[in-house]
């Protein structure tokens, strides 16, 4: 089994479902007594989401490309970056290592292709909703049609993950807010939801929708637990 090296905390609400996922999906593979072989480097949030608040992109992404480095010398023989957001910076941090950056998008979009769905919503950071970093690689790479909320809502999504999902607070009222503007953008013709955020798959269950669900951080999950189970 290969070891995997995951940079996470960002937030550990997240990272901590990563761990149960790829550990699950290797006891259900091997069986008995068997987990999986992975190297955590957890950060503070704080340091990391006041970074991209004022805009530090560099800053943060330098932080992540050094554990990264040394995920790598420490005998990691694949990466993950436990987080949508981060992703802004996977083509430097693939560039500046030399095992493979297991990228949550492409995760992701593979399973929307296997489900046989074209229009998806994005949900996510306003980074994720709003640049160009994650649509692009889905629109390009698995020839979805990818649409994002309005602006307003936007606001609130952000808001949501930020004030409440990272910090361990699931509320009731923010699961209602999100249903219904996933069942109003279903109605005018998205097949398909892309919790392009780990946090809010914490909030919103498939069990919640009537259209396809793809929580991003059990489906990075599933693809890094498969990449170190293979021969
Ligand atoms: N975990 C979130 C994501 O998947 C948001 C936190 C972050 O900005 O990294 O994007």
């Amino acid at each position: 089994m290969k070891k995997l090296g995951l940079l996470g905390g960002m937030s550990w609400e997240s990272s901590i479902e990563y761990e149960k996922f790829i550990n699950r999906a290797v006891r259900d593979e091997l069986g008995g007594t068997a987990s999986a072989d992975l190297i955590i480097r957890s950060f503070n949030f704080a340091e990391i989401s006041e970074l991209q608040a004022s805009g530090q992109w560099n800053a943060a992404g330098q932080l992540l490309i050094e554990a990264a480095k040394q995920l790598e010398l420490a005998g990691a023989e694949a990466i993950l970056i436990c987080t949508n957001t981060m992703h802004i910076f996977a083509e430097q941090l693939q560039a500046a290592i030399g095992v493979p950056l297991l990228h949550i998008a492409d995760a992701t979009g593979q399973a929307v292709k296997d489900a046989g769905v074209k229009k998806v919503l994005l949900l996510g950071t306003r980074f994720t909703m709003e640049k160009d970093f994650y649509r692009s690689k889905l629109e390009h790479n698995f020839e979805l049609e990818v649409s994002i909320p309005e602006p307003d809502d936007r606001t609130e999504i952000h808001r949501i993950i930020y004030e409440e999902l990272v910090q361990g607070k699931v509320i009731d009222a923010s699961r209602e807010y999100l249903k219904a503007l996933i069942e109003r953008h279903a109605a005018s013709g998205v097949q398909g939801v892309i919790a392009g955020c780990t946090e809010i798959e914490l909030l919103v269950k498939p069990s919640d929708l009537q259209v396809h669900y793809f929580p991003t951080s059990a489906l990075h999950a599933a693809a890094a637990a498969k990449f170190a189970l293979a021969e």
